[in-house]
């Protein structure tokens, strides 16, 4: 928790709030309001939101605020993410978006214990630091990140901790994009059950 932070989960570092266009996942496609909270404790080397580690750069923010704004946005989702958002007390925030009208969806490693109540769970396990049985329960898409060949192996490990509803995706690491959609295009071929995941917004150059 961020020094100064409520434990009660009414205030929460945010490193930055938008409108914006969900660009991966199953959800690909539809607007949503993001709010990117601070804090991470898994530290992927690949990680493209490095700034959102140390809790203390982050400014607080109250819950009400934050559903006000995801609900002047006109966005019907909001999206809470990271950093690792399950660093924190998420009733509060969930329970004033839900009030505000909008339909909550998280992005997790799992390595936390989860609070709040979601109608998305999107898990994206780490190897850095490996889910709590609980994330696998609640995940509704599992998106392993594919940096190098053995993360289709360890994908397929995964895979097997969720529930048979889950959606299972596979998306390039940015840096390596071209080669890793090759191996995942292949993978899916004989693993159909897969679904290929790219980060449309970065693309298109969506903020
Ligand atoms: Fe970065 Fe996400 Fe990994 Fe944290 S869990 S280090 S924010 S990629």
């Amino acid at each position: 928790m961020k020094s100064g932070q409520p434990s009660d989960g009414s205030q929460l570092p945010v490193m930055e709030q938008f409108l914006t266009i969900q660009g991966e996942g199953i959800h690909a496609g539809r607007v949503a309001y993001f709010i990117r909270l601070g804090g991470c404790d898994v530290g992927c080397v690949w990680c493209d939101v490095k700034e959102s580690w140390p809790l203390d750069s982050h400014p607080l923010f109250s819950v009400s605020q934050l559903a006000e704004n995801a609900k002047h946005s006109g966005a019907e989702i909001a999206v809470i993410t990271g950093g690792e958002p399950a660093l924190h007390n998420l009733e509060p925030l969930t329970g004033a978006l839900h009030q505000a009208g909008l339909r909550t969806h998280i992005e997790t490693s799992g390595s936390s214990a989860l609070t709040g109540r979601f109608d998305w769970v999107t898990l994206s396990p780490k190897k850095f630091k490996l889910p709590l049985q609980q994330a696998y329960q609640l995940a509704d898409e599992l998106k392993v990140i594919v940096f190098n060949q053995h993360d289709l192996k360890w994908a397929q490990q995964q895979a097997n901790y969720v529930r048979e509803s889950c959606a299972l995706l596979l998306q390039p690491e940015w840096s390596r994009r071209e080669t890793a959609a090759q191996w995942i295009i292949e993978f899916a071929k004989a693993h159909p059950r897969w679904r290929v995941s790219v980060q449309t917004h970065k693309y298109l150059n969506v903020p």
